[in-house]
């Protein structure tokens, strides 16, 4: 199975992508962790990387496409993947096209988390995350179940995103509507876009893709 889900920065794609992992075996490819973990090298194009992430802009679709290019080569990508945070252009959409194209494979759905902008930014500068585990919490909506220590590992370091804080928040937003939401109807086009409702709670949200994949004979 290969997913794509898309939205706004903070629309849930990351939790949503996690939970859908962990029920269907399938991998989550984030290229925004994958570009962190590259940023945390501290080569030269790491830093490169994070002066534009911090900058609220989009890395460029070559050092993307390579990377995701390499990635899906992986054998833990055997079972199908979910993309969380990829395609954010055109070019990179296309890019996927042809790349699933040449191995054969197919798209099941790309499903957009439909959500409410004004609480977005909100909702990002609050979240953060286990150092350990990288489960997710939010400060006002989910804080751990005893302050300070994370309930999936018991760690009790936390780590908290350098680009989430307001201004930066501010400029990924007008990144994903200049150029992230022109991919919805490149994908409407083709018949595999499918909106979900993702002001709903967590566990409605994790339902109404599962009705989704139910309908597209995904699962
Ligand atoms: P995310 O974790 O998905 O919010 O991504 C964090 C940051 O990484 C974004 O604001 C971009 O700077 C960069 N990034 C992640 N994925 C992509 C992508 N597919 N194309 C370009 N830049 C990306």
């Amino acid at each position: 199975m290969i997913l794509i889900l898309l939205g706004p920065p903070g629309a849930g794609k990351g939790a949503q992508s996690s939970i859908l992992e962990e029920r269907h075996g399938i991998k989550q490819l984030s290229t925004g962790d994958m570009l962190r973990a590259l940023v945390a090298s501290g080569t030269p194009l790491g830093q490169e990387a994070k002066a534009v992430m911090d900058a609220g802009q989009l890395v460029s679709d070559e050092l993307i496409g390579k990377m995701i290019a390499e990635r899906v080569e992986e054998p833990d990508c055997a079972n199908g993947f979910i993309l969380d945070g990829f395609p954010r252009t055109v070019p990179q959409a296309e890019m996927l096209d042809r790349l699933l194209t040449d191995k054969g494979l197919s798209l099941h759905a790309v499903i957009e988390l439909e959500v409410d902008e004004d609480g977005l930014v909100d909702r990002i500068v609050n979240r953060f995350s286990c150092a350990k585990c990288g489960a997710l919490y939010n400060a006002k909506s989910k804080p751990p179940k005893v302050d300070g220590v994370c309930d999936a590992c018991g760690s009790t370091e936390f780590t908290h995103r350098s680009d989430d804080n307001e201004e930066t928040v501010r400029k990924r937003l007008a990144a994903y509507h200049a150029q992230t939401a022109p991919i919805l109807p490149y994908y409407a086009e083709r018949g595999v876009l499918q909106k979900v409702d993702g002001m709903a709670s967590m566990e409605a949200v994790t339902e109404q893709i599962e009705a989704v994949l139910a309908k597209v004979g995904a699962k």
